[in-house]
């Protein structure tokens, strides 16, 4: 028997009982012949909290003291973890992230990969030990600071980690029994996905199923690591995400997968944008210069023939402020009349690679928002997702509208969540 890596979020380690549950389900692992790496994640929402707290004393946190003081949360969950594990009378050796070898660049709060080096997981590994390793953090490579991988990072710390010591599998352990058609959370009848394609995966994750973090999949699509998302509070069979089904499993690929929704991020339009050649360039720049991902974009040249534009984007309510600030910097260079931001809003998307051979899904989705009374403020696609901005209010009705109206209700088992709040 192989190696595997699991990795253990949050809500499975939320308290010392929680531990206890996962120290079991690691040894049981062991004693099945495996060698066993295990990444783990701070228990329950302590790293909110540390959010919080960090909010307290500074309103902008710094990158590097902020990405020191997060990383405590996973260095108290692997500490109990190990001792939990050797209490049941087996061995087991805890390390942070730069001790296993998690190499870094230097972006803290969202930091990416860049080298795995798991010579001391190996070690630990060849005289017996159960290595647990904690998620979310690595070290830089220039600077040798330690740095976080950005909220859920641990799902990367994990596939990386697999990666790197060619694991069989890479087993995520989570509050729910695996990927379903949406998040159980909200959709109560919404259905687990027995396996599902890394691209479908990618989509959904990077729409806001927070179940798996793109970068994780990305990663796992890259080196073609097999994730299996399972529950750590129950023995089911949970979700495989891979380029082909497991085995001999006939599994078809589903014309849609799911609908996730994303309440995480915050619209910023710019009102008034002269509309001339390098105006846009000048805003994008200075939006990129501030290291700040955007989402969606969108540009209205105003049919009053005005010759302005307003140009709207979607961000992570996290950057609203230092967007905010960089715009205004360019305010005389560019010309425009003001800034908006919003951030009462929602993404819903449908995702599906059938939607490029089936042509009526659009208008289906369409119809559902408009049948549940939803108003739609932006509206992106990809050849396998479509995605629309709404109040952040209407969120819960309008997945759930989308998820009928494309037949994914099941008609029987109520999705269980099992813990986690939610947060
Ligand atoms: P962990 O603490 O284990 O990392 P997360 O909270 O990050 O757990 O992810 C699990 C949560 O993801 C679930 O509790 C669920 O509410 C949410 N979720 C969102 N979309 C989906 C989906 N399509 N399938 C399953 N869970 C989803
Ligand atoms: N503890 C970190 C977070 O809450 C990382 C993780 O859970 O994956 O984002
Ligand atoms: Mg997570």
């Amino acid at each position: 028997m192989g190696l595997v890596v699991q990795k253990y979020g949050g809500s499975s380690v939320a308290d010392a009982e929680g531990i206890k549950r996962v120290a079991k389900r690691i040894v049981d692992a062991k004693k099945n012949g495996h060698q066993v790496v295990v990444v783990v994640s701070a228990m329950g929402d302590t790293t909110d909290e540390l959010i919080d707290l960090a909010g307290q004393v500074s309103p902008i946190p710094a990158g590097r003291e902020f990405d020191m003081l997060l990383t405590a949360g996973e260095r108290i969950s692997m500490a109990l973890l190990a001792m939990a594990i050797k209490n049941l009378g087996h061995e087991a050796q805890s390390f942070t992230g730069s001790q296993a070898g998690v190499i870094t660049d230097s972006v803290h709060n969202k930091a990416r990969i860049i080298d795995v080096t798991p010579g001391r997981i190996r070690t630990a590994l060849d005289e017996g030990n159960i290595a647990i390793v904690a998620g979310f953090q690595g070290v830089s490579q220039d600077k040798k600071d330690i740095t976080t991988l950005g909220r859920g990072g641990s799902d990367t710390t994990a596939v990386a980690l697999a990666a790197a010591l060619d694991a069989e599998v890479c087993e995520i352990y989570t509050d729910v029994d695996g990927v379903f058609t949406a998040d159980p959370r909200v959709v109560k009848k919404a259905r687990k996905i027995d396996w599902i394609s890394f691209g479908d995966m990618l989509e959904l994750a990077s729409s806001g199923s927070k179940v798996l973090l793109h970068r994780c999949v990305e990663y796992a699509r890259r080196y073609n690591i097999p994730i299996h998302v399972r529950s750590s509070f129950s023995g089911l069979q949970g979700t495989w995400v891979s380029n082909e089904p497991q085995g001999d499993r006939k599994v078809e690929q589903a014309i849609i997968s799911g609908v996730a929704h994303d309440t995480s991020e915050a619209k910023v339009t710019v009102v008034g944008v002269p509309d001339k050649p390098g105006e846009a360039a000048a805003i994008f720049r200075a939006v990129a210069d501030a290291e700040i991902n955007l989402d969606m974009i969108v540009q209205n040249v105003s049919a009053a023939s005005t010759g302005l534009t307003d140009i709207s984007f979607t961000l992570p309510k996290s950057e609203g402020r230092k967007a905010i600030d960089a715009l205004e910097k360019t305010k005389e260079r560019v010309g425009f009349d003001s800034l908006r931001y919003d951030d009462q809003i929602a993404k819903i998307s449908l995702v599906g690679a059938g939607m490029k051979t089936n042509p009526g899904v659009t208008a289906t989705f369409f119809e559902a928002l408009t049948d549940a009374g939803v108003n739609i403020e932006l509206i992106s696609t990809s050849e396998i997702r479509i995605s629309v901005v709404t109040r952040a209010e209407d969120v819960n009705e309008a997945v759930r509208a989308v998820h009928t109206a494309f037949g994914l209700d099941s008609d029987s088992d109520e999705a269980v969540v099992y813990g986690g709040t939610g947060r």
